[in-house]
């Protein structure tokens, strides 16, 4: 398994400090008590990453990835929901989306992997696949629509293989 390092904008790096709320769930009743006392209600929407040592940790849709993985490197990222179960969170659908870490959707073994761990049954396989690419032109994200391997931005084509592995940072 890759372990994936930030890539998104500095500016957005700056919020691996930032002190937000987020929870490494050993159990469903672990992540159900960190809900109630977070104020939320399922079904619910939160940004996930697998840590390095293979742990799922959640904080709140709308935080950055960095910000959940303390700015660390992810074995998985991207967005989780839950619904409601007899009473238990169960997950309902699970992204690898995530500009932050662009994640490859092979990735999935690792958050399934995560979730297995954690007492969570694991949905086959992404709900949806994001393919990311760096366009070596404009040196922008782009997201891989139907297959159409051209940077949004600029018209570049870009690579087929992920290619998020050089040291080059967004401009
Ligand atoms: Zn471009």
């Amino acid at each position: 398994m890759r372990l994936y390092r930030y890539v998104g904008p500095a500016h957005l790096a700056e919020q691996a400090q930032s002190q937000i709320p987020r929870c490494q769930p050993g159990s469903p009743e672990e992540l159900s008590a960190w809900l109630t006392a977070e104020g939320y209600a399922l079904p619910v929407t939160l940004t996930y990453v697998v840590t390095a040592d293979r742990r799922l940790r959640v904080s709140d849709r709308n935080s950055e990835h960095v910000a959940c993985a303390r700015g660390e490197p992810v074995r998985a990222a991207g967005e989780i929901g839950f619904r409601n179960s007899s009473g238990k969170p169960v997950v309902d659908f699970l992204t690898n989306q995530s500009t932050g870490y662009c994640p490859e959707p092979s990735c999935f073994a690792a958050a399934a992997e995560a979730l297995v761990e954690a007492g969570f049954a694991a949905p086959p396989g992404f709900s949806h696949e994001f393919i990311f690419r760096r366009c070596p032109t404009c040196r922008g994200i782009s997201i891989v629509k139907e297959a159409d391997f051209e940077c949004a931005s600029c018209g570049s084509a870009l690579p087929l293989g992920w290619n998020f592995d050089d040291t080059s940072r967004a401009v």
